[in-house]
């Protein structure tokens, strides 16, 4: 009875959403330590490792980042780019299309390696942790922006680019 009674009383109190980075965290829990997520959510660290984004417009395409990773869960395809595509937020100048990005969060396993090699820093870790989903594969997630029709449409221009290059350098060996 009187556990029950010491057990009523704590009650009163609710856990604190201070984070788990807190000196304190274990001492914030008592009475009712069950929160009502997802309408109420404890703060993630700073330092968390939880879903990849990509600001696309900040990426050079160079693949680094595919390179780097452990279990190949990133897989970009690039296409040259002939004409001046702009600058990312840093001013490095892009020369690729990203035809293809996607990451697959169903085989990463968060180690952060890909955002640590990037030159523009525009994959990074976020705060995102509660994605559900019924199906496996929308796990890899598309962060490319250009449509199928616009890739061939860019190789295409790629193509007669190389063409015309050829045959400017023939006609100028001819020359010779
Ligand atoms: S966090 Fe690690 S496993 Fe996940 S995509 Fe980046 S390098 Fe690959
Ligand atoms: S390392 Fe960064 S810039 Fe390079 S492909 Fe990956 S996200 Fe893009």
């Amino acid at each position: 009875m009187g556990l029950t009674i010491k057990h009523i009383w704590a009650a009163r109190n609710g856990r604190k959403f201070d984070g788990v980075a807190n000196d304190n965290y274990f001492e914030q829990q008592e009475g009712i330590v069950t929160i009502q997520y997802p309408h109420q959510a404890i703060p993630v660290p700073e330092i968390g490792r939880y879903q990849l984004d990509v600001a696309i417009d900040d990426c050079v395409v160079c693949d680094l980042c595919a390179k780097i990773c452990p279990v190949d869960c990133i897989t970009i395809e690039s296409i040259k780019a002939v004409e001046d595509i702009g600058k990312t937020s840093d001013g490095t100048t892009k020369r690729l299309h990203a035809s293809k990005f996607f990451i697959d969060h169903a085989k990463c396993m968060y180690c952060g390696l890909c955002t640590t090699v990037c030159p523009t820093e525009c994959i990074i870790m976020t705060s995102e942790y509660d994605v559900s989903v019924f199906d496996i594969n929308e796990m890899d997630r598309k962060f490319s922006v250009m449509t199928e029709q616009q890739a061939v449409e860019k190789q295409l221009m790629l193509d007669k680019f190389n063409e015309e290059r050829a045959a400017a350098k023939a006609a100028a060996t001819k020359k010779d």
